[in-house]
């Protein structure tokens, strides 16, 4: 019999294949079953050998975790075997790869992958915290896709969970210090929280493409976990302000502060109620149906409001569906919402105000629509394109400045300042983007003089 990590070894059922990945105890290879349905799996071969009693305990700790387990972001256990050499763990294949490459062949992801991600991520763990099981070794590499073309997220490797002390008898710790939170490292003393700090990490990393306690050596990585000073989070690239503030809380070193579980579910930037997911578009059509009869009973107000509810769920319907014709037919189908998604690069927080802008500030609506127009050119630019974006930006900007000069304190006022902070805050990025490019040009020799002089002559932001 081959050990794993050097040819595939046999098992009765399944042809094994290439290997897909191995961490501490296991490796991990592709194979199909030699049934009709020829079904694609991972099979996870663990040498009984590599096993102390501990770690014979981890494993059975994790069979058992995952056998009794469905959860769409979840890497299913379909079943286990065994022989005389080695443990097989039976899983659902993830043709995706693990996120740390994911992140790392991207360099960094946008803010709205990352949220549609951690959402993933957040309603797996909200299924796992309802069981009262932790996972206890979230990081990058534990977390699969299930696909490229439509990555969902698929928590695996519950190695470590819940008996597992993360120091071996010699007391070396296992596993990457880069994901522990501190208290796991300094104090030994730990809890579930100690999850909550991995996201927050995780996050970090897709982010900002390095997580926030990488060092280039042992040394400065011990200084870094040992610290009391608080996480700083890079200035670049720009973030909403709800992001920023989930970061911070999940990144607080000490557990009794740190966002709770609760919390950390219904944090807007996570606001797991609209998370995309089969059931969005059918909430969104049944508010629209409400919304219809408002209008029809001549309650424009209300109408209008439901609208923005619906289009709450529309949107990510829209993100959940990866087929271009049914996107499509989703558009449609939304058809009675047509002034509705115009608002949809806006913060959630401004919707619910727009019936109430739309009778008393006409004009202030007005720059939003500007705002919301300049960022879904964004969204679609590229090249030529961002340039219109950027001009968007800044004459829906000088508008914006203005009014809210003469906005009354209040709400209002509040949520106005925060999303002239994030269009200005997009619209420097996309300036800086644009010189970038320019200057590659330059120094590339290309002759783009004529586009160079409309890029300069309408990049001054104030
Ligand atoms: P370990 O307990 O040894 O860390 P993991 O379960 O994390 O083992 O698997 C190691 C690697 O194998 C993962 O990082 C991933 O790259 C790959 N892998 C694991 N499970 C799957 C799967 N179901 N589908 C595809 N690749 C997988
Ligand atoms: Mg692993």
């Amino acid at each position: 019999m081959a050990r794993p990590g050097w040819a595939p070894p046999r098992l009765d059922g399944f042809v094994l294949t290439e290997r897909l990945g191995s961490g501490t105890y296991a490796t991990v290879y592709k194979a199909y079953s030699k049934k009709d349905t020829r079904e694609v799996v991972a099979i996870k071969c663990v040498a009984k050998k590599s096993l102390n009693k501990a770690s014979v305990e981890n494993l059975l700790t994790e069979i058992e975790i995952l056998k009794g387990i469905r959860h769409p972001h979840i890497v299913q256990l379909k079943d286990f075997q065994w022989d005389s050499d080695n443990i097989y763990l039976i899983m659902e294949f993830c043709a995706g790869g693990d996120l740390s490459r994911f992140i790392h062949a991207r360099r960094i992801l946008p803010e709205k992958v990352a949220r549609v991600f951690m959402q993933q991520l957040a309603s797996a763990l909200q299924f796992l915290h309802e069981r009262n099981i932790s996972h206890l070794d979230l990081k990058p590499q534990n977390i699969l896709l299930s696909s490229l073309e439509k990555p969902h997220l698929k928590l695996a490797d519950f190695g470590f969970a819940q008996h597992m002390s993360p120091w071996d008898e010699k007391h070396v710790l296992r596993g990457s210090p880069l994901y522990m939170a501190p208290e796991m490292v300094c104090q030994r003393q730990y809890d579930a929280r100690v999850d909550l700090w991995s996201v927050g990490v995780i996050l970090y990393e897709a982010l900002f493409g390095k997580p926030p306690f990488a060092s280039r050596s042992f040394l400065e990585l011990e200084e870094k976990i040992r610290s009391n000073r608080a996480i700083e989070l890079p200035s670049r690239p720009p973030l909403s302000r709800d992001c920023r503030d989930l970061l911070n809380r999940l990144l607080e070193r000490d557990p009794t502060r740190r966002i709770s579980f609760q919390d950390f579910f219904a944090h807007p930037w996570v606001d797991l109620e609209h998370m995309p997911s089969g059931e969005s578009l059918a909430r969104a059509t049944a508010l629209v149906v409400q919304a219809v009869q408002k209008d029809q009973e001549g309650d424009t107000t209300a109408a209008l409001s439901l609208y923005c509810k619906a289009l709450d769920f529309f949107v990510p319907a829209l993100h959940y569906e990866v087929d271009a014709q049914r996107k499509e037919a989703i558009k449609a189908g939304s058809s009675d919402l047509p002034v509705m998604w115009k608002w949809a690069g806006l913060s959630p927080q401004l919707l619910p105000l727009i019936p109430e802008m739309a009778r008393e500030k006409p004009r202030l609506l007005a720059a939003l629509e500007v705002a919301a127009a300049a960022m879904a050119k964004e969204e679609e630019a590229s090249g030529g394109g961002e340039q219109d974006a950027l001009d968007l930006y800044q004459h829906c900007l000088e508008e914006l400045l203005l009014l809210l000069a003469a906005e009354p304190a209040g709400r209002r006022r509040d949520l106005l300042h925060t999303e002239i902070q994030n269009l200005m805050a997009r619209a420097e990025y996309l300036k800086e983007q644009i010189k970038m490019r320019e200057s590659r040009w330059e120094a590339e020799g290309l002759d783009r003089e004529g586009l160079s002089e409309s890029v300069q002559s309408s990049c001054t932001l104030q």
